[in-house]
């Protein structure tokens, strides 16, 4: 049995955490379904009501849409920028 801190350590390099979750050998109880889950000994939330949780929070913030509308956007003109250039490219040759 290794000591916490090396547990804690290798866990946290090698694992995924994603707020109560993370991943490991452990059978654990989540605090928000109560089902049992496989996940890391100080895991409280199982995956699947995390991935809630962020769902929740993306959709009901105004300013994370947004970041998100804008960034798609963006591309969206970089995309279109890159069509004409081809196009120019195309109708020269
Ligand atoms: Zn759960």
């Amino acid at each position: 049995m290794k000591h916490d801190i090396e547990y804690d350590i290798e866990g946290r390099v090698r694992g995924f955490y994603l707020l109560g979750f993370g991943t490991g050998t452990y059978t654990c109880k989540c605090v928000d379904c109560g089902k049992p889950f496989i996940g890391d000994k100080r895991a409280i939330q199982c995956l699947e009501c995390v991935i809630k949780i962020v769902e929740k929070k993306l959709l009901s913030s105004k300013m994370l849409l947004l970041r998100v509308q804008e960034y798609m956007d963006t591309n969206d003109k970089e995309i279109n920028h890159l069509k004409v250039l081809i196009s120019e490219q195309l109708r020269t040759k």
